[in-house]
């Protein structure tokens, strides 16, 4: 049979090896570490973890990340095995041992009969053959180059300069206003694009002191300060002057608030849809180095998202990662050369567990189509359908950040029922969801 190759070790291609070897499709996992090392790991295990010792919540009733760990469960997840094996108290976290974890993953992938390992660093694209790129975030600067070179300089981003994303449902509209600057558009979908929360002199001053005085985190050693002018954080923009986001992001002009079409806002926090579906909105400009309760506490004064819920929080990190909503087929294959897939953080998914199960998905489709199968991807009511179906289309290719695993990802549900409280609306997705990722299983 036909051997899958594999480049890369960590939480996906770890994965993506065991899935395939457990379909019963030959593996060959190449991996560059220890002879060549990244600026965060440290070891040359297998699968390991460069920072938190934290998988994140583990409640698969009413957490969008607790449902992923309960469909790789169900998928026979070898992260997820070994993590469960070496879990460390922790409330309702699902952290661990992470030496013995990523030791216990090496090790069931090295007793694999299945899987060989070819150590060392992939510095091209491979022209023929079955292959999963899983080079994470990390990704080495060779192969970095050989990817932009068949992507195009556009579409692999060096790092990420993500702005919060806010549940739309949380944004108060009788304070916001639906209205693209100067009504520009064709459609009225258009004219209507952008979330507009005005601000006046006092707000706008009282937002400047408490973006100046939020704590900050700094950039690790290695991970150079890179970003450019397009992408600074917001608190650069107002350390270089009190009114310089009056005019850069937050400027006012072209917009009339509906609620009090008297007053002129003296500056305006604009959102813009980030996904399909309508249920996510990015706060334009906004990516920020600010601690994450410092960005909680500080967003919560802009008006209309005094009680705003956040599907992730604003970061700059340094991540490699593609442009999947253009470049990625549903298959996760690149789409100007078939036979190689991508999978984990390299295709725009952020965290451990959604990285591991982009490479659970990678793997599995993969050793179907050698196979001789075809293997859909799980519908979008499951948690892993729902974040392929992000990446692989259902979010905004031109303003693509990496993303999290979250509910407003999912198609939402009670479109035409009523309000049922955010509990129970939780396990609901849940609910759909296990019985949607079973039937896929089958
Ligand atoms: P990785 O786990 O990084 O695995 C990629 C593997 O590919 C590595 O083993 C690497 O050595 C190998 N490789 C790279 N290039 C080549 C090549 N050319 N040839 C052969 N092998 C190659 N996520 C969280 O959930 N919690 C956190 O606390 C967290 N902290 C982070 C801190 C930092 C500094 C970084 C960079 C990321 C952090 N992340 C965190 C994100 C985390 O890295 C990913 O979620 C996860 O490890 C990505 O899994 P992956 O398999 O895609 O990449």
């Amino acid at each position: 049979m036909e051997k899958l190759h594999i480049i890369g070790g960590g939480m996906a291609g770890s994965e993506a090896a065991w899935q395939a070897a457990e379909a019963g499709v030959p593996v060959v996992l190449h991996e560059m570490r220890p002879a060549v090392g990244t600026f965060a790991h440290r070891t040359g295990d297998f699968a390991e973890m460069v920072c938190s010792n934290s998988f994140r919540s583990d409640d698969d009733e009413r957490n969008a990340v607790g449902l992923l760990h309960w469909e790789m469960r169900a998928a026979n997840g070898l992260i997820m095995a070994m993590a469960e094996h070496h879990k460390l108290p922790a409330g309702g976290a699902l952290a661990v041992d992470r030496d013995a974890f990523s030791a216990a993953v090496s090790e069931r992938l090295r007793a694999h009969p299945l899987i060989e390992f070819a150590p060392g660093e992939i510095a091209e694209l491979p022209e023929s053959g079955q292959w999963i790129i899983a080079t994470g975030p990390l990704t080495s600067g060779a192969l970095a180059k050989a990817i932009q070179a068949e992507t195009g300089a556009e579409s692999l981003a060096f790092f990420d300069a993500i702005a919060p994303i806010v549940y739309a449902e949380s944004i108060d509209m009788s304070v916001a206003w639906r209205q693209s600057r100067y009504d520009k558009g064709e459609t009225e979908e258009e004219q209507k694009a952008y979330i507009n929360c005005p601000m006046n002199r006092e707000q706008y001053e009282a937002f400047i002191d408490a973006l100046l005085a939020a704590e900050k985190t700094e950039f690790r050693e290695g991970e150079t300060a890179g970003y450019f002018d397009g992408c600074l954080p917001i608190e650069v923009m107002a350390e270089r002057g009190r009114e310089t986001l009056r005019f850069g992001p937050m400027k006012p002009i072209g917009l009339t608030n509906p609620h009090r079409p008297e007053e002129k806002a003296w500056a305006v926090v604009q959102l813009r849809r980030d996904n399909a579906l309508g249920t996510l909105y990015n706060i334009v400009g906004f990516q920020t180095k600010m601690k994450y309760g410092a960005q909680t506490a500080v967003f919560k004064m802009i008006p209309g998202l005094q009680d705003a819920s956040f599907a992730r929080l604003g970061g700059i990190h340094r991540n490699t990662f593609l442009n999947s909503p253009s470049l990625l087929d549903q298959q996760m294959r690149l789409k100007s050369k078939p036979h190689i897939r991508f999978a984990g953080q390299v295709t725009g998914v952020e965290g451990y567990v959604e990285s591991a199960a982009m490479g659970l998905l990678a793997g599995r489709m993969a050793a179907a189509q050698i196979k001789g199968q075809d293997l859909p991807p799980p519908p979008p009511e499951t948690a892993m359908g729902a974040l392929i179906t992000h990446i692989t289309g259902g979010a905004e290719a031109k303003t693509f950040q990496p993303m999290n695993v979250n509910f407003g990802l999912f198609p939402p549900i009670d479109a035409k029922g009523g309000r049922r409280g955010r509990k129970d609306r939780y396990k609901a997705y849940t609910d759909r969801a296990k019985e949607a990722f079973t039937a896929w299983l089958g």
